[in-house]
């Protein structure tokens, strides 16, 4: 019976110093890992990898050292270039089934949820003309619905 231990890596490397002890995956990750959404709500999270793997996409689940950002990220297990377009071209039907009682990021009163601007007159899908925010993406209406101010980094809105 040969030892199962003779074929591991003697630098089995312990958690390090420096990093942060709530999010050993996240270091982890090599550069070809690929985030392709992102969430706050746990609950999201496996309706999300869910629908990928429906599609023919495995996907995993990171969690985020970083504030600014969503707390779990949808990372692709094998990012070629054709599951990344499949993922990307699903994103929006898969938040779409998640979101579908939110199905645009505008108050009852017909105004934008984030700087209440009247957008009732507006043809959609609607960018709001004061504050930038695209009301009909899922991104905004998420944000409707956690009850966040503002949507996070990358979107380029301006500040409220
Ligand atoms: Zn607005």
């Amino acid at each position: 019976m040969p030892d199962p231990a003779h074929n591991q890596s003697p630098h089995q490397p312990d958690r390090q110093p420096g990093q942060l002890p709530d999010s050993p995956e996240t270091a982890a990750q090599g550069p070809t890992s690929t985030v392709i959404t992102s969430a706050n709500t746990a609950s999201d999270v496996p309706q999300i990898i869910y629908g990928l793997s429906i599609r023919g996409v495995r996907a995993h689940v990171l969690e985020s050292a970083d504030r600014h950002t969503d707390r779990y990220l949808i990372v692709l297990d094998d990012p070629t270039p054709i599951r990344l377009k499949i993922a990307q071209d699903s994103l929006a039907s898969i938040w779409d089934a998640i979101l579908d009682e939110y199905p645009r990021a505008v108050t009852l009163n017909g105004h934008c949820y984030f700087c209440q601007y009247d957008v009732t007159t507006l043809a959609r899908p609607t960018t709001c003309p004061e504050c930038g925010n695209n009301l009909d993406s899922h991104q905004a209406r998420r944000a409707m619905r956690d009850g966040k101010g503002r949507i996070g980094r990358g979107l380029g809105q301006k500040p409220l």
